[in-house]
């Protein structure tokens, strides 16, 4: 049962639609930030559209979504490429909303209802895309929604879901975007809206164990989903060592040598994953050196 995503066209490629499973990589998320159970739901959401927005990109383009909200969790900061590889981080893990009058977490409570939205594509052009709108809802699906509507001009339906059980473990998570390209009919977009409007939240959805295949086989029926891909999904932070000791070599000389005479080493973790990376006093005179020896002292 690993994670993975789908990509398919319906309605005569007309629509696109992307349906993912994502319930290994927000427990590894929500394992490796100690994140409260609201939290991981947040987090779990971003994550999974996230990864599914990133399986719209092509090659080495990549982006990073930032939500900046007014809520106690924010900002959450979530990188993704078009590999289905991603990660991401909140500010504050350990918030704890009380549940909402219906008993479901309340997302938007961690994450808050205004704030802003916004979308940075590297697609390795000079100028990169950025797009940003306010926060509308704070329950992140809503949020991605308006986003498309608004700065890339699609209308798209966004379920995000994550399911948090006993012991903060994460039973299920998953969701679907579902895009009107140009040229979709009026009669398409209204069979959708009542396709929607019938099937059950995607909580539902993801708790009784649909793939993301039967997810969009429900949405669109199923003789309308055409598959185009299949692709393993998961949490993959890229930091390592000699990337740190990069960003160390960018300091200025005198904190790395604070580094070096007052702390005897430097401890550091990567905000994304976070791995705990530990630079011995010798390690620290080497980058140093080697930054003398950059700018040519
Ligand atoms: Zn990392």
């Amino acid at each position: 049962m690993s994670d993975y995503l789908i990509k398919a066209l319906g309605y005569d490629g007309t629509v696109r639609a992307y349906a993912i499973r994502s319930t290994m990589m927000v427990q590894e998320a929500a394992s490796k930030h100690d994140t409260w159970r609201t939290v991981t739901a947040a987090l779990g959401r971003a994550l999974s559209a996230g990864t599914m927005m990133g399986a719209m990109l092509k090659g080495e383009e990549k982006l990073t979504i930032k939500i900046e909200g007014s809520g106690p969790a924010s900002p959450i900061i979530i990188d993704a490429n078009s590999r289905g590889e991603a990660r991401g981080y909140v500010s504050n893990p350990h918030v704890d909303p009380e549940r909402k009058s219906n008993g479901k977490l309340n997302v938007s409570a961690a994450v808050g209802e205004q704030g802003y939205l916004s979308v940075v594509k590297d697609l390795g052009m000079r100028e990169n895309f950025t797009g940003s709108v306010p926060i509308v809802s704070g329950e992140l699906a809503e949020d991605f929604t308006y986003y498309f509507a608004t700065s890339e001009q699609t209308p798209s339906s966004v379920a995000l879901g994550v399911i948090v059980g006993e012991g903060d473990k994460v039973e299920a998570a998953g969701g679907f975007i579902l895009q009107m390209m140009p040229g979709v009919t009026d009669e398409t977009i209204d069979e959708i809206e009542n396709r929607l409007s019938g099937v059950p939240p995607i909580s539902t959805l993801i708790q009784e164990g649909l793939t993301p295949e039967e997810i969009l086989n429900q949405l669109l029926g199923e003789d309308n989903v055409q598959i185009l891909d299949t692709m393993g999904v998961q949490f993959q932070c890229q930091c390592s060592k000699e990337r740190i000791g990069r960003a160390i070599i960018g300091l200025e000389e005198k904190d790395i040598r604070d580094m070096i005479e007052v702390d005897e080493g430097a401890e550091t973790h990567c905000h994304f994953c976070n791995e705990q990376y530990l630079f011995s006093k010798g390690e620290l005179e080497e980058i140093l050196k080697e930054k003398q020896n950059l700018s040519g002292n």
